[in-house]
């Protein structure tokens, strides 16, 4: 396994550095076997998350916006002694094509520092990303690229994957 990089500095200038890479890296999996990659990545997100805490990150809470269920808006809008309506109006957007809401405030409203301040209760979708435990990783490895830069977890289950199954990227070819 190659050495865990957690600096987000250098994660972001890598992402833009190897985006091209990435495409052709994409391009690459949907050649193999998927059952196969999604036994692989599942090991490695297992040893990744193992290694990064993500309370010395917090990237993601910067950086994205999660989709909320209608029942977590309820239990937001509760939890801030509000009607649903008022707490949408103050805190959610709504995603055009796919109807979904999402939190709107960018860093998210709920983090202080790198900590989450409704830990026990954030959306379903910031508990499961970075996604990268679920099956099917070659049918979302567009939404992968897009993390690479952002989450430590995704690059380096990428970089390892790559190592993996001796990917060698070829530019020109
Ligand atoms: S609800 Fe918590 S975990 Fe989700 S984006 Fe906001 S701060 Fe991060
Ligand atoms: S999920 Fe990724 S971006 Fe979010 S805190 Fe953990 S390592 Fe950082």
């Amino acid at each position: 396994m190659l050495p865990i990089e957690t600096n987000l500095n250098r994660i972001e200038k890598l992402s833009i550095q190897k985006e091209n890479e990435n495409f052709r890296f994409r391009n690459f999996l949907k050649r193999l076997d998927n059952r196969k990659i999604d036994k692989i990545v599942q090991r490695l997100h297992k040893e990744i998350t193992n290694q990064i805490d993500c309370l010395e990150c917090g990237n993601c809470c910067h950086s994205l916006t999660p989709i909320v269920t209608p029942e977590e808006i309820t239990r937001l809008a509760s939890m801030e002694n509000m009607d649903e309506e008022t707490f949408e109006t103050l805190n959610l957007d709504i995603d055009r094509f796919q109807g979904s809401k999402f939190l709107k405030a960018l860093p998210c409203k709920y983090l202080d520092g790198k900590k989450c301040t409704i830990y026990q209760d954030r959306p379903s979708d910031c508990h499961s990303y970075p996604h990268t435990h679920k099956w099917g990783f070659t049918r979302r490895t567009l939404s992968v690229i897009s993390n690479y830069g952002i989450c430590p977890i995704v690059f380096n289950i990428m970089e390892n994957l790559k190592l993996e199954l001796h990917y060698t990227d070829r530019p020109h070819s």
